[in-house]
């Protein structure tokens, strides 16, 4: 199944005009005139997204109309069309700060040292829009913002001003120059520098690059290090390894590369954490992030690097608006930093990034998550002792190590607020007759993890492998618990009245990104979390009404335990425990016509003349039974197409610390 965000009408092939329908017309209805010659016409209902590709001068605009899966192609007058701009491919994300500049009101400078004036404005900027940052980024941990808005912070402007090597203090001085200036300074040699500090390498020689419509020859790379030397040989040995990573393969070709100090922590009074602050403080003086980060336009690169791209977008506006008044504007050059320092290793709260894929009626949430190992047994925490176990057949392929960093994908199929069946559910219950219904809600999640093994992306769709033992009265809860912990994860719900075995929400943040049309884009929306009240239980007597309805032919037994001669082969059990594939023994018991495995989901027994086979996952009896799943099974798939630029995933591990 697809999972990039695409567009919700038509295929990548469609080019053309962005438009929207104002109103039904069908050139068929009493009344309506087509000039006679125009062939095909094609009927558009009013809301309907449509692309044209060309008007003539009759007022007509030859349209793509997508309906379903299938499309139409043919005239529609222009009057009943809005139309917007041409289709842009791929669309950008554009997150709601974008939108909204972070305004920080403040004056044009008149001072001549403009290097220290934009460190000092840029630091108080920061403590000024503490809310407005901790809102565009809700990874932030509580270290980063112990040094982001350390009660201090304002004056860390001058500290970083204080530390920089006075001949670059010179060259940047007046804000007008070309980082290549910088090479006037010594490079890194076996004796210089002996002190932690900060450096940049400029490459150059290497092509050129692209980002947008511009085109670089000169590339830059900030990075802290308290041993110079050994960074220097770490960095060289990436390239000459042929790290995979964009910043490497660069480096690779680069002719020619120099790596400067342009700041010494020295015996200057710092404050804790000073090399981050001042790494920090070069990544934004430069601009110096990976191009990629700034125009987000992969839904999957960004659900699973959402705070990589918050960073980037948040401090490179904020660090604009303050250039603007300072005239800091040094000229700008191809950027290679992954991570935002401070921000590197983050482990806030955690966010999905979702958006709805229309083709297959799906909401699609991403987000990176660490896998754990307790000896052999492989699964990822949900909260306290709540985890989701990863198959053991999934672990023995993938051999995932402790802390090493998944992806994981729920997927939610939905239309127009109706939970649909999921073919790969990750509760393999009966999918529409349960509990009460929110619980039955969870016949629409599945949960898929992708990774990256060996240059080759991964996945595997998490199917429980065993139900629950009867032997374990609130097995089915703890079931229910950690299935409904995603699903009100990612669908931010929150109950009223809810009964004590179900987890508290966690604070998690859900990023939609909602399809603009017209604008042709993706707009990042936080989604709202909803309080509903916890639904009554179905009752027995209501859940037998269910299955009558469902079930009424002369195949199917609801309730009481058909008389000998029904099943062609003698059967003892119940549908529920004949088509577990186990060992299961049904406890039939006549008081309330429903056994051990029934009962729990409030549901009689059902006893149907059929193979084992025909309850299966979207087979015709799978609402009577345990669904095994002979499609997926949790096998291992290699992904035709990665989820997403591999080089982003690479570019994450390419990172030098120490
Ligand atoms: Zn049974
Ligand atoms: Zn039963």
């Amino acid at each position: 199944m697809a999972s990039q965000a695409t567009p919700v009408s038509g295929s990548s092939e469609v080019k053309g005009l962005a438009c929207v329908a104002l109103q039904d017309w069908d050139p068929r209805a009493p009344g309506v005139q087509v000039p006679s010659g125009l062939n095909p016409t094609v009927a558009v209902r009013s809301g309907d997204y449509v692309w044209v590709y060309r008007v003539n001068n009759l007022g007509f605009g030859y349209t793509h109309v997508v309906c379903r899966g299938t499309h139409k192609r043919g005239w529609v007058p222009l009057s009943v069309l809005k139309r917007g701009v041409q289709r842009v491919d791929p669309l950008p994300i554009e997150f709601p700060s974008t939108a909204r500049p972070i305004n920080i009101m403040q004056s044009q400078s008149t001072s001549s040292n403009v290097l220290q004036e934009t460190l000092r404005r840029f630091w108080s900027a920061i403590q000024n829009q503490q809310s407005a940052i901790e809102g565009s980024i809700p990874g932030l941990t509580a270290k980063a913002k112990s040094l982001l808005f350390h009660r201090s912070a304002a004056a860390y402007g001058d500290v970083v001003y204080r530390c920089i090597l006075p001949q670059a203090r010179d060259i940047m001085a007046t804000g007008s120059f070309h980082p290549n200036d910088l090479r006037a300074l010594p490079s890194v040699s076996s004796s210089y520098p002996k002190e932690p500090g900060v450096y940049i390498i400029l490459y150059g020689d290497f092509g050129e690059r692209r980002a947008g419509p511009r085109v670089y020859t000169v590339a830059i790379y900030v990075g802290q290090t308290v041993a110079f030397q050994k960074r220097k040989t770490s960095h060289r040995m990436r390239a000459e390894n042929e790290d995979t990573s964009q910043h490497y393969r660069l480096a690779a070709r680069a002719g020619e590369t120099k790596m400067i100090p342009i700041l010494l922590q020295g015996q200057n009074a710092v404050p804790s954490g000073f090399l981050d602050i001042a790494e920090f403080s070069f990544v934004c003086l430069f601009r110096s992030w990976f191009s990629g980060l700034f125009t987000p336009v992969d839904s999957n690169a960004l659900g699973a690097y959402v705070t990589e791209f918050q960073a980037c977008s948040t401090f490179s506006q904020l660090i604009d608006q303050v250039a603007a008044n300072t005239r800091w504007a040094p000229t700008g050059i191809y950027g290679l930093n992954w991570n935002t320092p401070i921000l590197r290793n983050v482990g806030g709260n955690r966010q999905w990034t979702c958006w709805y894929h229309e083709a297959d009626d799906m909401f699609i949430y991403r987000t990176r998550w660490l896998a754990r190992r307790n000896g052999k047994i492989a699964f990822f925490r949900l909260r306290g002792e709540d985890h989701i176990h990863i198959p053991d057949h999934i672990q023995e392929v993938a051999n995932f190590q402790h802390e090493q960093p998944i992806h994981v994908v729920i997927e939610v199929r939905k239309r127009e607020g109706e939970y649909l069946v999921h073919p790969i559910r990750y509760c393999r219950l009966p999918p529409y007759i349960g509990r009460n219904p929110e619980l039955e809600k969870l016949r629409s999640l599945a949960i898929k993890v992708e990774w990256l093994d060996g240059g080759v992306w991964k996945h595997s769709y998490l199917n429980r492998t065993g139900i629950w033992a009867p032997s374990e009265s609130d097995a089915l809860l703890h079931y229910y618990r950690r299935c409904l912990f995603l699903f009100c994860d990612v669908e931010q719900i929150t109950y009223t009245n809810a009964p004590g075995w179900l987890p508290p929400r966690s604070p998690t943040q859900v990023n939609f990104l909602r399809y603009d049309h017209l604008n042709q884009k993706h707009v990042v929306e936080v989604v709202a979390p909803r309080t509903i009240p916890w639904p009554h239980d179905r009752t027995m007597q209501q859940n037998t009404q269910r299955l009558h309805q469902m079930f009424p032919g002369p195949d199917t037994v609801i309730g009481r335990r058909p008389p000998r001669g029904f099943f062609i082969k003698a059967r003892a059990k119940c549908d529920m425990c004949f088509s577990e594939f186990k060992d299961v023994v049904c406890k039939f018991d006549e008081n309330d016509n429903s056994c051990e495995h029934c009962r729990p989901l409030n549901r009689p027994c059902t006893w149907s003349r059929a193979n084992v086979e025909e309850f299966g996952q979207e087979q015709a009896l799978e609402e009577l039974g345990i669904a095994f799943n002979a499609r997926a099974a949790g096998n291992v798939h290699v992904m035709p197409v990665p989820p997403f630029d591999p080089s982003i995933e690479e570019e994450e591990h390419a990172e030098l610390e120490g």
